[in-house]
C-alpha cells in the first residue's frame, strides 16, 4: 500500500482507522468511491424482490459473500465491490428471482 492508497473493507469504522493511521486522514465517501470504481461496467445479480421467498440459497451459495438477507427477509446485494459477477446466484435461485444485468 502506498502513502496514497485509501483502504477500504467493509466497516466504515475499521476503513476509517486504517486511513487515519495510513494517509493521516479520515475519507467520508471512501467506500462508495471504491463501489463506483469497482462495479463500473460490471454485471451485477439484480433481485426481483416480489419474486424471493426467502430461502436464503443465493447468500449460501455466493462464492464472495456479497448477498445477504434483509429485514424483510429478502435477498440484498449488500456487497456490489465484492461480486466478481460468476452468475451462481442467479443460476441457483429456484424462483428465477435474480438476473445479472
Ligand atoms: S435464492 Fe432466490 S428466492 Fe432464495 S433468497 Fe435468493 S433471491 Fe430469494
Ligand atoms: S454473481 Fe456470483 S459473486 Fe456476484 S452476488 Fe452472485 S454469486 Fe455472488
Amino acid at each position: 500500500m502506498t502513502s496514497h492508497s485509501v483502504w477500504y473493507n467493509n466497516n466504515v469504522e475499521k476503513d476509517n482507522e486504517i486511513n487515519k493511521k495510513v494517509v493521516g486522514k479520515t475519507f467520508k465517501c471512501d467506500r462508495e468511491y471504491v463501489m463506483k470504481k469497482e462495479t463500473k461496467n460490471k454485471k451485477l445479480p439484480v433481485i426481483k424482490r416480489d419474486w424471493c421467498k426467502g430461502c436464503g440459497i443465493c447468500v449460501e451459495f455466493c462464492p464472495q459473500d456479497a448477498l445477504s438477507m434483509d429485514d424483510m427477509e429478502k435477498a440484498i446485494l449488500e456487497y456490489p465491490e465484492k461480486c466478481n459477477s460468476c452468475g451462481i446466484c442467479e443460476l441457483r435461485c429456484p424462483d428465477l428471482a435474480i438476473e445479472l444485468e
